[in-house]
């Protein structure tokens, strides 16, 4: 028997116009974009989520790409972002090359890569941009001391070289002032001067987790680092899949 088919109609999704009010380069790849949304006295989202913007490319074909807020929830309508360039891509390139001023059409908050309740020692691991939505939840954690008070939390952020430890003076200063925080900065590719970590981030979060089976880990980047990642978390350390929370950019 023939099964009808049913007509899809496309979400109907309200959107939103954001004004790029600074855009700052954080290396010769990525910027941090602030963006205050038009019409709004305050954007809502949970730290963590993302927003998705849309841009019609000269062929007219319209491409919708997923971008973190970079920043906790503020009393006001402004988030942040971090980006990369992308090699033959379109809309990251595009938001790169945009002037301040400039205004683009995004949806959202969406997205469930945010904190777990009840709320457990955690470790949050990041490479590259990959620190977006970790910068914002790390943030609003430490805005206020009931938030991370009881808990140890740990950011392993790995990247190549120290120049792209990007938001490096802002974790140290939340380090400083919060002996529960530990900033586990990873270069894969550092020189001789660098006396931090060295090698991928996994080498360093199996120290970390070590002898604790009651954590929580949130990891945020490519599919290669996410993967193996979650692999010694489950396989290697019998982590059941809950207490992993994940987000791949690709
Ligand atoms: C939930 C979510 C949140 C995200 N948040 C961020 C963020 O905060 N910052 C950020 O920089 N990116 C983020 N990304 C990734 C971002 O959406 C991609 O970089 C984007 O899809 C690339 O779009 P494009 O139009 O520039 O390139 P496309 O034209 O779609 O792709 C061009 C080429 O690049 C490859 N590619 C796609 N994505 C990546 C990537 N991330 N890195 C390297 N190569 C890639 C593709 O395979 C393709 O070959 C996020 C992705 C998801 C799913």
């Amino acid at each position: 028997m023939e099964t009808p088919v049913q007509e899809r109609t496309p979400v109907e999704r309200q959107m939103f116009t954001a004004r790029i009010s600074r855009s700052i380069l954080l290396s010769l790849q990525t910027k941090h974009l602030e963006l205050s949304v038009e019409g709004m006295d305050e954007f809502r989202f949970v730290p963590g989520q993302f927003v998705s913007i849309k841009q019609p490319r000269p062929d007219g074909k319209e491409h919708t790409r997923a971008y973190s807020i970079a920043s906790p929830p503020r009393q006001n309508a402004t988030f942040d972002l971090c980006l990369n360039r992308v090699e033959e891509g379109f809309l990251s390139n595009w938001l790169c090359d945009l002037p301040e001023g400039a205004t683009v059409q995004f949806h959202g908050p969406h997205g469930l890569f945010t904190l777990r309740e009840p709320r457990k020692d955690a470790v949050f691991i990041a490479t590259g941009t990959g620190i977006a939505p970790i910068r914002g939840i790390i943030h609003w954690l430490f805005e206020k001391p009931e938030r991370n008070r009881g808990h140890e939390y740990w950011l392993v952020f790995g990247t190549r070289y120290d120049h792209s430890l990007y938001y490096r003076d802002e974790f140290e200063r939340i380090a400083r002032d919060n002996p529960n925080f530990h900033y586990v900065p990873t270069l894969s590719r550092c020189g001789e001067l660098w006396t931090g970590c060295r090698g991928y981030v996994q080498d360093h979060v199996r120290e970390i987790v070590a002898g604790r089976s009651d954590l929580q880990a949130y990891i945020c980047g490519l599919h290669q680092m996410v993967d193996a990642n979650r692999k010694l978390l489950k396989e290697d350390l019998g982590w059941d899949r809950k207490q992993i929370v994940f987000e791949r950019y690709d």
